[in-house]
């Protein structure tokens, strides 16, 4: 396959309610949406990158010069025979994962479409619906945080997790732990402590979460190792594991004893995958983080989630807790026993409401195939591997183009 056409929509949506973790605030969110066309199907991705680069480097800004300049020129150059190529054609950009994986992502979706496929089926997933749990920001007072949970559960979630940072944890652990003596929580502390806090997390020990997720530096796995040996409470990594061998060598050192699986973190679904995998042989039970996903990215988890090692709830949770407006026609909705279906119609199994999607964007931009495809008398497989060639990618980026 050969993509035949590209189209990049910039989306800014206010979110109903400000969202704060130990690094930011945020009250609405900027995503880059992709479009792909090929043989007659249409896959569709979304970006996660947060506005500012508090979690990762990347920003929105970001993703669009990378996907404008270096990714969709080199995917668009190249033969794709299935989805995992994606990975491969873009593996010498280093960093960018957000970048790579929407691009990436829209073309499983285009991959299972064409195939007739729901995108679960095609990534190997066992799950009809998938477990959902709830990310709480941080709160004005302890009184609004219990209120909060409080309507949560009663919206069915499974689980919840709070965000701390410091002065925002212990306490508020042992308040959760007080009103809810029997509530699965879990802490994410997005990396705002050092080992020197490991006193603070043998009390928050007495509280019972389900884990401690990120509470040190947000490339660290040597000292999650050490703090691990020091507390009771698991940790799960997030901020850290880019990759299956990252998500391996933590495995190994003993720093963390369950994962965080974002596709936008480790670079598209083919990386999370083997992530899954990885966690799954060492048995390390992982769950789907969130990035506060319009209705694209939030599809593209539900199915991600339906991987049979993602046993415990994930961050996927109901389209209309974020975004007032919507981008695709059947918002996930959690059912009354904390579950969630997972699309069966091919790819991503949502109706992308187009229309919507282009009368709300501030910016967008299309690239069409200009080269024929291959004849098909004479294969030309090693196309995408002159693709996959460092040196290849580098020189196609820095030649300017007639159309810009
Ligand atoms: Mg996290």
């Amino acid at each position: 396959m050969r993509i035949e056409r590209v189209e990049l929509f910039e989306l800014r949506l206010p979110l109903k309610r400000a969202y704060e973790t130990s690094g930011s605030r945020e009250t609405h969110q900027t995503r880059v949406i992709a479009r792909v066309e090929s043989e007659g199907a249409v896959g569709w991705g979304e970006s996660v990158a947060p506005e500012l680069p508090w979690y990762s480097g990347e920003t929105p800004k970001t993703v669009w010069y990378l996907l404008d300049e270096i990714v969709i020129p080199a995917l668009m150059a190249a033969e794709l025979h299935q989805p995992e190529d994606t990975e491969r054609i873009v593996a010498w950009i280093r960093e960018h994962r957000m970048a790579k994986a929407t691009l990436e992502m829209a073309i499983w979706d285009l991959f299972a479409k064409r195939d007739g496929r729901s995108l679960s089926k095609l990534l190997g997933g066992t799950r009809d619906r998938i477990l959902c749990g709830v990310a709480i920001g941080i709160q004005p007072s302890i009184d609004e945080l219990l209120a909060t949970i409080r309507r949560e559960l009663s919206a069915g979630y499974q689980r919840v997790k709070v965000k701390i940072k410091p002065g925002w944890d212990a306490s508020v652990a042992e308040a959760i732990r007080n009103e809810f003596p029997d509530l699965p929580f879990m802490l994410d502390a997005n990396s705002a402590y050092t080992l020197a806090d490991a006193p603070l997390f043998q009390r928050i020990d007495a509280y019972t979460p389900m884990m401690i997720e990120q509470p040190l530096a947000h490339d660290d796995i040597v000292d999650h190792a050490t703090l691990q040996r020091e507390i009771k409470t698991p940790i799960c990594l997030d901020e850290s594991i880019h990759t299956g061998d990252d998500a391996r060598k933590a495995i190994e050192l003993g720093a963390t004893r369950i994962v965080n699986i974002k596709a936008g973190r480790v670079g598209g679904l083919t990386s999370a995958r083997r992530v899954h995998d990885v966690c799954r042989e060492a048995r390390v039970p992982v769950w789907c983080g969130g990035m506060l996903e319009m209705g694209i990215g939030r599809a593209h988890n539900v199915h991600l989630a339906s991987l049979p090692n993602f046993s415990l709830p994930g961050d996927v949770s109901a389209s209309e807790r974020y975004f007032a407006t919507e981008i695709i026609g059947e918002p996930f909705t959690v059912r009354a026993d904390g579950t969630m279906l997972v699309p069966t119609g091919p790819g991503i199994g949502v109706t992308v409401l187009e229309k919507v999607i282009r009368k709300i964007a501030v910016r967008t931009k299309e690239y069409r195939a200009t080269r024929k495809a291959p004849p098909k008398t004479k294969p030309r497989a090693s196309a995408a591997k002159r693709a996959a060639r460092p040196s290849a990618g580098r020189s196609r980026a820095a030649t300017p183009r007639s159309r810009r």
